[in-house]
């Protein structure tokens, strides 16, 4: 059977709040029955933007990352609920019930990820249904694909075996594996919100004048293995991202022909600029 997921895309989103925004229109003051109470106007966040900024200034890298309910495939939540009040529909979505919930503050504490929220007027446990009343009276697409400027949504409906060939090729991974909630929420470049980079800027001072280092070749290695090469750019600036923070120790090799060899070895903690480093010309 064909059942929903949503693939998030980390690297497009810019944090504009739309998402945010269409939920709050959608949710605030309107009344779903058999899907969800009105969403109070203020406290909840159904959708939420976390951002990261790493690096050192000039190299400073920010991603931002929407959060919400992951509709999880072995899901605590419904694990956790007995009168049948929080549950997983055969489509994939995992709803909680208005009337069933009412009344039982306790099942905000049930999901892991945070996401669910509690109603102090309706006194009842919400969170993002996945827009499940607009679905079932067949719009095409969530409200938060249909006003996201970048693209960063894409839901699909399709079998789980498609999904996780889905998966594979396009790298996707989950929040919290460690959770063993199997989300069907994925996210696409989720390294651009956990992973470090280690950088910095190659300069030459020839006659008392500073110039970027172009072209560079640099090899980053670590424990003797070449994990990533690049060259400097055309500012001197060189970059490798992707590595796991509080990692260890690296060692970049730096190969030129008019200025020599060298290396440096640094332990990443966190995303770390190394500075400006100057070449000396070997015949100089
Ligand atoms: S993210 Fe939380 S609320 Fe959503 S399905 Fe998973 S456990 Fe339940
Ligand atoms: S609407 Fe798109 S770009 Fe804007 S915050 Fe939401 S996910 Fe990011």
């Amino acid at each position: 059977m064909e059942k929903w997921n949503l693939i998030i895309d980390v690297a497009e989103c810019t944090n504009c709040n739309n998402c945010f925004l269409a939920c709050k229109d959608e949710y605030v003051g309107n009344d779903f029955p058999g899907y969800s109470a009105p969403q109070p106007l203020h406290g909840h966040k159904w959708f939420y933007i976390e951002s990261r900024e790493h690096g050192q200034y000039p190299m400073v890298d920010v991603a931002y990352r929407p959060t919400t309910c992951n509709h999880c495939n072995d899901a605590p939540c419904v694990r956790k609920s007995t009168d049948g009040a929080v549950y997983q529909r055969p489509d994939g979505i995992v709803m909680i019930d208005p009337d069933k919930a009412r009344g039982n503050p306790d099942i905000v504490n049930s999901c892991p990820y945070g996401a669910i929220w509690w109603n102090e007027d309706e006194q009842v446990a919400q969170k993002w249904n996945f827009d499940a009343h607009l679905l079932d009276r067949g719009e095409p697409r969530l409200r938060c694909e249909q006003v996201c400027p970048t693209g960063v949504f894409r839901s699909l409906k399709v079998e789980d075996d498609q999904m996780n060939q889905i998966v594979e090729d396009e790298e996707l991974q989950v929040l919290n594996p460690e959770y063993q909630a199997n989300p069907r929420v994925y996210y696409k470049n989720l390294d651009n919100f956990t992973r470090c980079f280690i950088g910095g800027t190659l300069v030459t001072i020839k006659n008392g004048i500073t110039d970027a280092a172009v072209g560079i070749e640099i090899a980053l290695t670590q424990g003797g293995a070449t994990l990533q090469t690049g060259e400097s750019d055309e500012y001197g600036d060189f970059k490798f991202n992707g590595l796991n923070c509080d990692s260890g120790n690296y060692t970049l090799q730096f190969h030129s022909s008019e200025y020599g060899d060298f290396e440096i070895t640094t332990e990443l903690i966190q995303s770390t600029y190394l500075g400006t480093l100057t070449l000396s010309n070997t015949s100089d």
